[in-house]
């Protein structure tokens, strides 16, 4: 299996590559979400008819709860990459998140631009957020997604030191600015349809909180998120980012 993996697997290879790009062409890469040149990071392995649904910038009291109900009812595990600081706030409801079996990822304490940040504080960031949701949930949290998916070599080295595998997507829109679940969920079809066509899995990323404003409605990703689990229930595997994981080894 590892070997047909091989595609999502690099080793070394972001420290060399970077040297010789242009500031430009270092900022664009810290941006775009299949880029490798800063590292290694998880993404989809090949293996078309798996979905991972992640979830971004909670957990959210208001919203959280309707989108663990919704999972319940398709008996589906989800990935949810958690904002420290929001965990912190509310512990029961990242406690029950993990009990129900889903993975809980960090997302970073106060999502920054990681990229942006000055290392000591990264490590910061990560660690805090890493510490909380370990005492809260009393399971070691081994994935890392950084905000806007924005990074650098050294943030990435940080994630794995702290024993934490980078995640970024392949399935994404922009959900939270979006007021009509039936766009947002039509759009994620055609990338999860486009990606199986291409032989790939897919990590369909929707948010469930907001960064910057807690009160935030986030119903259209809820009701996106029920719409995608009601057409692939019955077609397609879901899994949470941990059964990818051999796909990424340590550098
Ligand atoms: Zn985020």
């Amino acid at each position: 299996m590892l070997s047909s993996l091989a595609s999502d697997v690099c080793w070394g290879l972001g420290a060399a590559a970077a040297v010789g790009l242009s500031v430009g062409a270092n900022a664009y890469a810290a941006m775009w979400p299949s880029s490798q040149i800063f590292g290694c990071t998880l993404i989809a392995p090949p293996r078309p008819g798996e979905l991972a649904l992640t979830f971004d910038d909670g957990p959210n009291p208001a919203w959280t709860p309707q989108l663990l109900d919704i999972l319940a009812q398709h008996n589906v595990r989800a990935t949810f990459f958690m904002v420290g600081r929001y965990a912190e706030a509310e512990p029961v409801l990242t406690r029950f998140i993990a009990d129900e079996g889903h993975l809980i990822g960090n997302h970073s304490w106060s999502h920054p631009n990681l990229a942006l940040t000055a290392p000591s504080r990264v490590r910061e960031e990560l660690t805090r957020t890493k510490d909380t949701l370990e005492q809260i949930t009393g399971k070691p949290v081994r994935f890392f997604r950084p905000p806007f998916g924005a990074r650098r070599v050294d943030v990435l080295r940080t994630a794995r030191a702290l024993g934490m595998t980078p995640v970024l997507w392949n399935a994404m829109t922009s959900d939270w600015s979006e007021p009509a679940a039936d766009r947002i969920a039509n759009r994620l079809v055609a990338k999860i349809d486009a990606l199986e066509r291409r032989g790939r899995a897919a990590n369909i990323v929707l948010h469930d909180g907001s960064h910057l404003d807690p009160a935030a409605n986030r119903g259209p990703s809820v009701t996106g998120a029920g719409q995608i689990l009601a057409r692939y229930a019955t077609t397609h595997r879901f899994v949470t980012l941990d059964a990818w994981a051999p796909a990424v080894r340590p550098i």
